[in-house]
């Protein structure tokens, strides 16, 4: 994408967004891969090291919880060392300014809520919190168990990471208030997702059918790319600071 065509892609991009009275944004794994977070589909060593079907089904957690431990223990490490990049400051900012509505995201890092996002749904849970297999217990961690598999301090039965496996539903309330958010949303904002894993992939439809415009940054072009109004291509570390700066342009703020 040349760097002019970019531009242009970008004022429109705020000109959308700070004409809007209800935008939203759908985020995934690309918005955190400058924090240093490996994607699922690119190179990265976990997953060069891990199948996460194998590892992350409530299957595998039931006949080997110890490997399934020491996989979340790894990532819990990740996301308690990253530290958020200018894409989530950028959406952060965006929310402050009265624009962004919530985030909707399907990372579990936590770090749209360290950035500073007030409004974050979480489609796939947060890796920084665990519950029990048996009750009711659910806590946030301040870092990662020591030894694995942990017991519930409750019921002694074993923890398990607060995060949707390969083959659960998801957390029906997350999913309620994303779906009604989309219903709502005028602009949406994709960024840094292949929108492949579903439901959430569905998310811009819903917007769309909804008469909504659905803006996407991404490095490469990806499923909702067809149905984007704005498809931008580049890191969103660097096109999000862009475009929140020329919707606090066009807002006078
Ligand atoms: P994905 O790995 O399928 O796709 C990543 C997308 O991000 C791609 O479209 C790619 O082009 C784009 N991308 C990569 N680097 C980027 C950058 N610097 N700037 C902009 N875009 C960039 O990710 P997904 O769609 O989120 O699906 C993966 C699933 O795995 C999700 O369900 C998520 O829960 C989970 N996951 C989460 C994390 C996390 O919490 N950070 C990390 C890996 C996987
Ligand atoms: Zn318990």
């Amino acid at each position: 994408m040349s760097e002019g065509y970019v531009d242009k892609a970008v004022e429109l991009a705020a000109k959308y967004l700070a004409s809007s009275s209800f935008a939203i944004a759908l985020t995934g794994a690309g918005v955190s891969a400058e924090s240093g977070i490996p994607t699922f589909r690119g190179k990265g060593g976990l997953w060069e090291r891990y199948d996460p079907e194998e590892v992350a089904t409530a299957e595998a957690l039931r006949r080997n919880p110890e490997l399934v431990w020491k996989l979340h223990v790894e990532l819990m490490k990740i996301a308690f060392s990253a530290r958020p990049n200018p894409a989530h400051a950028a959406l952060a900012e965006l929310e402050e300014v009265g624009v962004l509505k919530c985030v909707v995201t399907q990372n579990i890092d936590d770090l749209h809520r360290v950035a500073g996002s007030k409004c974050v749904v979480e489609l796939h849970g947060n890796i920084k919190w665990v519950r029990c297999t048996s009750c009711t217990y659910r806590a946030k961690v301040k870092k990662p168990p020591e030894e694995v598999p942990p017991k519930c301090p409750v019921c002694g039965s074993l923890l398990r990471p607060d995060v949707v496996f390969f083959g659960e539903p998801l957390p029906e309330s997350a999913l309620r208030k994303a779906y009604d958010l989309c219903v709502k949303a005028d602009v949406m904002l994709v960024v840094g997702t292949s929108a492949v894993v579903m439901p959430a992939g569905m998310l811009p439809h819903v917007v769309k059918e909804g008469g909504g415009r659905v803006i996407e940054v991404n490095l490469e072009p990806s499923a909702i790319s067809p149905i984007a109004d704005i498809t931008i291509l580049g890191k969103a570390g660097e096109v999000m600071p862009k475009i929140v700066a020329h919707v606090k342009k066009l807002l006078n703020r």
